[in-house]
């Protein structure tokens, strides 16, 4: 008789099943889906909707040893139901993402799945190249190290620039990118994104402040603030 190979595997959703049996033996088992989604980060979820169980877990983990996806399932299904997380489940999971392999792997997928949100800096009125050289020669003596830049693909009205730490990427609104535009809102911008490459988020407590008193100090030392504010202000226009 012929064995596959595929079924000497335990799937990750009978995986799911052994594990819910064992912490639940009087209730029936639900119907348990694993799904691998390309996401950017480790974070797994779980949720209970209609009487299934959904689990999502990263496609990071999908060749992660099966004792280490049976540590993760274990965890996610203790939590579902409020249970305490069995240590030895912890720290098998915990020991696999802190290794040097899914860091590496963890960190080329950032790169590359971060890429693809913006578009390139040229744009029909400003270069954000140009405009990043020109605000960090005058207001930052040249220190800040040089993040990808792009338009943002729509032309979103409220949210007019983001910094995201995790890409080292400012991205500003194409909205922005118009001939009834001052220059210095542009670089105003950009100057508000690039301070915070310079102040780092405050953790207070478990609260955080991405524009602690530091930050509001140094945004209003740009020389055209009150008339750049106003103008944004007109625009309904937010920094983040
Ligand atoms: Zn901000």
């Amino acid at each position: 008789m012929q064995v596959e190979s595929s079924l000497l595997v335990e799937t990750p959703e009978l995986m799911a099943a052994r594990i819910f049996r064992e912490l639940k033996p009087r209730t029936d088992l639900p119907v348990i889906r694993v799904e691998f989604r390309a996401f950017t980060n480790l974070s797994s979820r779980i949720r209970l909707r209609d009487g299934r169980i959904i689990i999502r877990i990263s496609d990071l983990l999908r060749d992660a040893p099966e004792p280490v996806i049976e540590a993760l399932i274990g965890i996610l299904i203790a939590k579902l139901y409020r249970r305490p997380i069995p240590a030895e489940h912890q720290v098998r999971y915990r020991e696999f993402v802190n290794g040097e392999t899914i860091r590496q792997e963890l960190s080329e997928v950032r790169q590359t799945r971060g890429r693809k949100q913006l578009e390139s800096p040229g744009g029909l009125h400003f270069d954000l190249d140009e405009v990043f050289d020109t605000v960090n020669a005058e207001h930052f003596g040249g220190t800040i190290s040089r993040p990808r830049l792009g338009w943002s693909r729509q032309r979103a009205r409220t949210l007019l620039g983001q910094y995201d730490p995790h890409h080292h990427t400012i991205v500003l609104s194409r909205v922005l990118d118009h001939a009834r535009v001052p220059r210095v809102v542009v670089d105003f911008v950009m100057y508000h994104e690039m301070l915070h490459i310079q102040i780092p988020v405050e953790q207070r407590g478990s609260r955080r402040s991405i524009h602690p008193p530091e930050f509001r100090a140094a945004e209003r030392r740009f020389p055209a603030y009150a008339e750049v504010k106003a103008f944004l202000k007109r625009l309904h226009g937010v920094l983040r």
